[in-house]
């Protein structure tokens, strides 16, 4: 390993540091996911909604194993930050923080995307999770198994404001209201929200967007104004994602729900740097080169030779594939690869190399491949002091140009998509390591995560 190796994670112990260890011998790339910085994310954004002396309460949005983080440490770190509301997609995930001990005393959780026919109801009401309603076949099936717990479900009632995914139009909630107060006024229901989604992320410079989310807002309030009619005020509603709650103090209502902010992101890179916004990233994917080699130029690199080498230079192997969640389209090809015949490069996804002269960006060369890519170092290792074993990064905090750091916004430009399939399309392959677990979490807290995990 050279001497400029990329900085080792932050260790509380010599048993965190032996883990990380362990880590590297059987996984060549490990995913740092550093807790601090999603609590200070969090306290970040209550800070943002509760900046006019509000009251609004902040949902850290885990779905998703919390974005590809991890669930259950992310969540606790969250809750570290002042999250007072968790959410989650499927119910199962929801069912999981409770298992690990988040009581509702300390966390309100709602969960949304299920098959309302056999989503486990009756088990998220024991459990005191509070569950979307969507649907007359949800309310029903919700209803149902409320009266066999003996205790009313707590329900937030999803409107479709032009979103055209989940939520009642105002024909489906036309219909739904009788039922609704019915059984409401039997016990059955307690109704608790009302709730959108938005569509758009707002961009400010694009004026269509802001104006789709005005209309979105509009409707929210005529579909409050609606509900209100037929006597149904439910006691908090909530609309904002992360890009509402950094940029639009008026529709925070009591309630935001934050995602990829909890990870150090903005829903659009259009809205700037994350460092604006008072965010940090919180994941550092990296791996180990598993070769480094010298090759003549124009060599071939990787399936079907979209890559040619220009000058004589030196190759090094990211052991990192599709198969771990590196995107395939973020392959890179040059000029005189197949795509260049056509006149087009493609540049590939960045990586942080370490050499003597400081840190340098090298992208992807080549295919992505199953279970690894190559990148062209336009350089001999000898001259840029890169070896075998040096620790490479694919993304990391975004320390800024200096640093050479990508972030996985880069990555999403480089794979055509967005940061938040960057992160949650990273498999099992790549463990995910903790750093700062013991100045975020307490003892209590520690012991509800893999023991390994924690650097
Ligand atoms: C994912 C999700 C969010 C969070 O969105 P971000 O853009 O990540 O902040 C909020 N609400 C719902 C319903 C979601 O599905």
């Amino acid at each position: 390993m050279t001497a400029q190796a990329l900085a080792e994670p932050h260790f509380s112990s010599l048993q965190g540091e032996a883990n990380y260890w362990a880590a590297r011998r059987h996984y060549p790339a490990q995913a740092i996911v550093d807790l601090a910085a999603i609590r200070d994310n969090m306290r970040h954004l209550v800070d943002v909604v509760n900046r006019e002396g509000g009251a609004t309460a902040v949902m850290g949005v885990v779905k998703a194993d919390a974005y590809g983080h991890g669930l259950i440490p992310t969540a606790l770190a969250a809750l570290a930050g002042g999250a007072t509301w968790l959410g989650t997609a499927q119910a199962r995930e929801a069912l999981l923080l409770r298992r690990a001990g988040i009581g509702p005393d300390r966390a309100r959780i709602l969960t949304w995307v299920n098959n309302p026919l056999e989503a486990p109801y009756r088990e998220l009401i024991d459990a005191d999770i509070d569950l979307s309603v969507a649907t007359t076949t949800a309310l029903e099936h919700i209803a149902a198994a409320a009266r066999e717990a003996g205790r009313p479900a707590h329900v937030h009632i999803k409107v479709d404001t032009g979103f055209g995914r989940n939520g009642f139009t105002f024909e489906n909630l036309h219909e739904a209201t009788g039922s609704l107060v019915a059984l409401r006024d039997e016990g059955v229901l307690d109704i608790v929200g009302q709730w959108s989604h938005l569509a758009v992320a707002d961009a400010p410079s694009n004026a269509d967007f802001v104006e789709q989310t005005e209309a979105q807002i509009a409707r929210f309030e005529e579909f409050t104004a609606r509900l209100a009619d037929a006597g149904i005020e439910p006691r908090i509603r909530h609309l904002a994602n992360t890009a509402a709650t950094l940029s639009r103090p008026q529709i925070h209502y009591d309630l935001v729900r934050p995602g990829v902010g909890l990870y150090g992101y903005e829903a659009d890179p259009d809205m700037g740097s994350p460092e604006r916004y008072g965010l940090k990233p919180a994941m550092t994917l990296q791996a180990q080169l598993s070769s480094v080699k010298d090759v003549d130029a124009h060599s071939g690199l990787s399936y079907g030779r979209i890559y040619l080498t220009e000058d004589r230079t030196s190759v090094a192997i990211v052991p990192v594939g599709y198969a771990d969640g590196i995107h395939r389209s973020a392959s890179g090809a040059d000029t005189l690869g197949a795509l260049g015949e056509r006149g087009r490069t493609m540049p590939g996804g960045p990586v942080r190399v370490m050499t003597k002269d400081g840190p340098r960006l090298m992208r992807v060369s080549g295919r992505v491949c199953m279970d690894q890519f190559i990148i062209d170092l336009h350089g001999m290792a000898d001259d840029l002091g890169v070896s075998i074993g040096d620790t490479v990064a694919l993304f990391g905090p975004g320390r800024g140009e200096r640093y050479c750091e990508p972030t996985a916004d880069d990555w999403a430009r480089a794979a055509d998509t967005i940061s938040y399939e960057i992160f949650t399309c990273l498999r099992n392959r790549i463990p995910r390591l903790y750093e700062h677990a013991t100045d975020v979490l307490d003892a209590d807290d520690l012991s509800r995560l893999d023991p390994a995990s924690i650097l």
